[in-house]
């Protein structure tokens, strides 16, 4: 009995030992649709669904930006509550405007809210490291990760996935237990031809790629069946057109408005004192924009209760384009930024690994659960978030 008691801890033990060294590689791909991979020759990305698991959808926050979204995804809060509102917005404790431009305001620690997963890990004593993750360039928390970089579009795909491969080899005390890693496409090419194009077949074939590349240098590592990878996206892309777009000064008179920022196809607007309820009465049976006022907003979009958030949110309805100038022909090719429930805007979530079931199909969730997928998957506390794990924990192969 003694014997069989001693067998079945040292086992567990080393179970355990086992799930605790398993490592995480988080990989983003800018823009990519939760179709794509449908519409398009996509051999890796079906091969990581076969070995693991593919939602269905992952239905991304409001507003479907870059930044909001990546800030999400690395702390499972709404943009609400981690204060990147937008891809630019007015920050009034800061005295500024936060753009993604702006290198001073993106590496600013102030601007963030919340603990991103690369916080949770390092404070809790494990290397994380990230190649462009949105917010990994500002000491948030006092924290950079161990390894990170300051935001270069130009470095080929190929050689981050060396990059990356070169931290995986470090010695076992330098090296990181997650890497976040990040690419701009097919989210600049869906922005320029629309999601439905020959153009984007040839990109996503190249993001095939550089996925098979990053597959294969992982398998190549020693402890390569330990790497749990996921990859994922921000958000999708819709089609737009010139014959789709509303002029805002068609219907506002400019005395009513202080500021307008973000663009299409949402904006933040800045209302002159009392303009608020004619903004929104003069938008209000206008094809192809709706203007919420903070209250207003539905409950569903988590939005509008931050003190970034200005005093009226336009948002375009889905396919169309709102803007500040007259000329509607710059409104071709894709866009995104719309509301959520708009299945053009919801995008992918891939995981293979030890730690993940094979040929999972999960059903679709929201992009907040991400951060304590991470978190559980390397046995970190994770921070109070707004993610749910009930209703992603279908694909773990492993207990808890
Ligand atoms: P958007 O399509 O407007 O939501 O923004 C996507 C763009 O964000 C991409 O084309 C990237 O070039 C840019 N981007 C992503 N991460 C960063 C970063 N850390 N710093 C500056 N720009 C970034
Ligand atoms: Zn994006
Ligand atoms: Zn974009």
């Amino acid at each position: 009995m003694l014997t069989i008691l001693l067998i079945a801890s040292s086992s567990c033990k080393r179970k355990r030992t086992e799930t605790f060294e398993n490592y995480v590689v988080v990989v983003s791909f800018d823009g990519f649709r939760w179709d794509y991979a449908d519409l398009y020759e996509a051999p890796a990305f079906d091969a990581l669904a076969a070995e693991g698991v593919r939602a269905e959808r992952m239905i991304p926050s409001f507003p479907t930006k870059t930044f909001p979204n990546h800030y999400t995804l690395a702390t499972g809060l709404y943009p609400d509550h981690h204060g990147i509102i937008n891809n630019s917005f007015y920050a009034p404790e800061l005295g500024g405007l936060y753009r993604m431009s702006d290198r001073k305001m993106v590496e600013n620690p102030d601007a963030y809210f919340g603990e991103p997963i690369w916080v949770t890990a390092e404070q809790q004593g494990m290397r994380a490291a990230s190649y462009y993750w949105v917010g990994s360039e500002a000491p948030i928390g006092g924290t950079h990760p161990s390894y990170w970089k300051s935001y270069d579009g130009s470095v080929p795909y190929m050689d981050r996935v060396d990059t990356v491969i070169e931290w995986l080899k470090l010695p076992v005390k330098k090296r990181p237990r997650l890497v976040l890693l990040y690419f701009d496409e097919p989210d600049h090419s869906g922005h320029e031809y629309g999601p439905v194009h020959p153009e984007m077949g040839v990109v996503v074939e190249y993001l095939d790629e550089v996925l098979a590349y990053l597959r294969a240098e992982i398998a190549e590592l020693e402890y390569g069946d330990r790497v749990n990878l996921i990859v994922l996206s921000d958000h999708g892309m819709a089609s737009i057109s010139p014959d789709r777009y509303v002029y805002l000064y068609d219907h506002l008179k400019p005395k009513w408005v202080e500021h307008i920022l973000g663009g299409n196809p949402v904006s933040l607007v800045d209302a002159s004192e009392g303009s608020e309820d004619s903004i929104t009465h003069a938008l209000k049976d206008v094809q192809g924009v709706t203007a919420w006022l903070e209250n207003e907003i539905p409950a569903r979009l988590h939005y509008g209760s931050s003190d970034r958030f200005p005093d009226l949110l336009l948002v375009a309805d889905s396919g169309w384009s709102i803007g500040a100038g007259r000329d509607a022909s710059v409104y071709t090719g894709g866009a995104h930024g719309y509301d959520n429930a708009f299945s053009q805007m919801h995008t992918i979530f891939y995981a293979a690994g030890p730690d993940f079931k094979e040929g999972y199909v999960q059903p679709a969730f929201p992009n907040v659960d991400v951060y304590g997928i991470v978190a559980r998957l390397l046995g970190l506390k994770p921070a109070p978030n707004d993610g749910d794990l009930s209703r992603v924990s279908g694909m773990f192969s492993t207990p808890d």
